[in-house]
């Protein structure tokens, strides 16, 4: 990592995707990992328009057993470290597939939620909003409005993405000198095009994850280890890095 600190410090332009694993340490399971909600559960059954429509109690009860789980969570070190790390760039934008809340309830600012986020619903029916606690508290999937069905506002199998999310993704990628890809198997596409994207104009990728996935040999860095302690680092080192060198002109 010294190797690269001056590249590292003096970009202006950083992007960080997210994925599952940044969230791990906070107690919410990852889909792929050894022990991953994936072997357990099978959300592909639940997290679909059709088993919606199908079975909208059971499905709205999933969710909202997901926002229990991920209301007690807390965000990690490294949530907080990618808080500090936007101070530091004067282009920062973080790209997460996570729906769990936590980059916002860190304090990240600049943030691009691909696949929506588990505190925000909709009505199918008239669009009204039912966002954060006070939806859980009135506990009914039906719109009192119109009747219509509420559902969650994420990105289900087989939904497009936010366009407007995406766009932004995109284009930090497009821009990006930096790019850190941390705690996620870069195997879902699109998010997994971003990287590829960065590389394809000459920014450098930095990888951050537990083990080894099918990014790392395309990644200038790959730091194995957990997101918490390797951003921490990162940080740290990046504002060492500026100290000294400022110090030394
Ligand atoms: P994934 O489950 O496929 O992969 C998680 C990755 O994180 C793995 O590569 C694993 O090695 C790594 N990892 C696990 N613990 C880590 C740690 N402590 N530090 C660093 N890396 C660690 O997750 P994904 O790639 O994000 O996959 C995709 C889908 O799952 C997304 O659509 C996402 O929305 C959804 N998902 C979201 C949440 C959430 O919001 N917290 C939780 C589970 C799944
Ligand atoms: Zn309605």
């Amino acid at each position: 990592m010294e190797r690269f600190l001056p590249v590292l410090s003096s970009a202006k332009n950083v992007v960080v995707l997210t994925g599952a694993g940044i969230s791990a340490e906070s107690g919410i399971p990852t889909f792929r990992g050894t022990d991953g909600l994936w072997s357990k559960l099978k959300p592909e059954e639940l997290a679909n328009f059709d088993a919606f429509l199908r079975n909208p109690e059971l499905v709205s009860e999933w969710y909202k057993h997901r926002r229990e789980v991920t209301r007690v969570a807390k965000p990690n070190a490294a949530h907080t470290a990618l808080v500090e790390m936007e101070k530091l760039f004067s282009h920062f934008t973080l790209v997460t597939q996570n729906i769990d809340n936590l980059h916002r309830r860190a304090g990240s600012q600049n943030v691009a939620e691909l696949h929506g986020n588990i505190e925000r619903n909709y009505c199918l029916g008239c669009g009204k909003r039912y966002d954060g606690e006070d939806f859980d508290r009135n506990n009914s999937f039906q719109c009192p409005e119109c009747g219509g069905l509420i559902r969650p506002d994420i990105v289900w199998f087989g939904e497009m993405l936010p366009s407007d999310q995406w766009r932004t993704a995109e284009v930090a990628s497009s821009e990006a000198e930096v790019m850190y890809v941390v705690g996620t198997s870069a195997v879902v596409y699109p998010a997994a095009e971003l990287p590829m994207t960065v590389k394809s104009h000459g920014g450098m990728i930095v990888e951050v994850n537990i083990e080894e996935t099918p990014l790392s040999e395309f990644a200038d860095l790959s730091i194995q280890g957990s997101a918490s302690e390797v951003m921490t680092e990162v940080v740290e080192k990046i504002k060492e890095y500026r100290r000294v060198a400022k110090e030394s002109k």
